[in-house]
């Protein structure tokens, strides 16, 4: 495993295997790495030769700057799993070197409601950061194979829809949510919940699958509803509790309007703000 601070030498190193006929996953994370991430470099590396793991804590991203400064931050510990899981190399930029003066623009796409609804709806710039830092780093690396987790629905589906629109050659290949056995989706925030927290937590996914056994049955409306009342009720300060068109992510208004529907929620408890989505169809 080679750990790279520098563009050009990573570069270098990818451009060797890409010499030799090797295929590149890659796997951008902010770190802080969990069974979630370890899942998708497992996946990177039986798919492709060779597979790149950057960790960024990208400051474009955060809305609120207390949740930048309180972003976990574990780096010889994500060392250890990456190496245990055969990543060929990790990528560990500095912020001036993912943002010099004379970087390229990110390209003028048009998401139309994709980045405005959901948690584009309550964190205001988000997916401009997101957009930014995974088109820099997809343009640094080239990868053949980019891997994300299904636990950013919305994330993976703005840069699916992102890769289109550029008609990239770049596949993503969008992964399972890892959870914990008591089903609280794995997340790098959850180290920072208190115990009693820790304990309300997995009423999150509890309640997205009782949802997901009302589908069809109770109204998405009432659904809506009753997911919201559940979480609050639990301690949560509900964002959004929402059904929607899993291509669009527009509401619906019954289940049968589409092909694709998801569950998606954001809540927070105390000052730590979770989110997690079930597909419902
Ligand atoms: P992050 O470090 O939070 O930016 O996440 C890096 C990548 O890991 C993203 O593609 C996430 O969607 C993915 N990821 C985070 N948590 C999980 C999880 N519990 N299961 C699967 N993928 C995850």
């Amino acid at each position: 495993m080679r750990l790279f601070k520098h563009i050009t030498k990573l570069q270098a190193a990818i451009a060797e295997q890409r010499a030799a006929g090797n295929r590149t996953g890659f796997v951008p994370t902010m770190g802080a790495l969990h069974e979630g991430h370890i899942a998708l470099i497992e996946r990177a590396v039986a798919e492709n030769d060779y597979v790149v793991c950057s960790i960024f804590v990208n400051p474009t991203q955060f809305n609120d700057a207390t949740d930048l400064v309180k972003y976990p931050r574990t780096i010889n510990a994500d060392l250890a799993k990456l190496y245990a899981a055969n990543c060929s190399a990790i990528f560990i930029p500095t912020v001036a070197e993912i943002y010099p003066e004379n970087a390229s623009p990110t390209p003028d796409i048009d998401f139309g409601s994709l980045t405005e609804v959901l948690e584009g709806a309550y964190r205001s710039g988000h997916f401009d950061g997101v957009v930014q830092v995974v088109h820099r780093l997809l343009d640094i690396v080239r990868p053949d194979h980019l891997y994300m987790g299904q636990k950013d629905y919305q994330q993976q589906a703005i840069i699916r829809y992102m890769l289109e629109q550029l008609s990239s050659k770049i596949q993503l290949v969008t992964c399972e949510t890892v959870r914990e056995k008591d089903g609280l989706a794995m997340s790098s925030r959850n180290m920072r919940l208190t115990a009693a927290q820790r304990a309300i937590a997995p009423s999150i996914h509890a309640t997205l699958t009782k949802v997901a056994q009302q589908m069809g049955q109770d109204s998405i409306q009432d659904l809506e509803q009753w997911g919201k009342e559940q979480l609050t009720q639990k301690g949560f300060v509900v964002d959004y509790f929402s059904i929607v068109d899993g291509k669009t992510l527009l509401p619906i208004e019954t289940f049968d309007a589409t092909d694709s529907v998801v569950a998606a929620t954001a809540a927070y408890l105390g000052d730590i703000r979770l989110i997690d989505n079930l597909i419902l169809k």
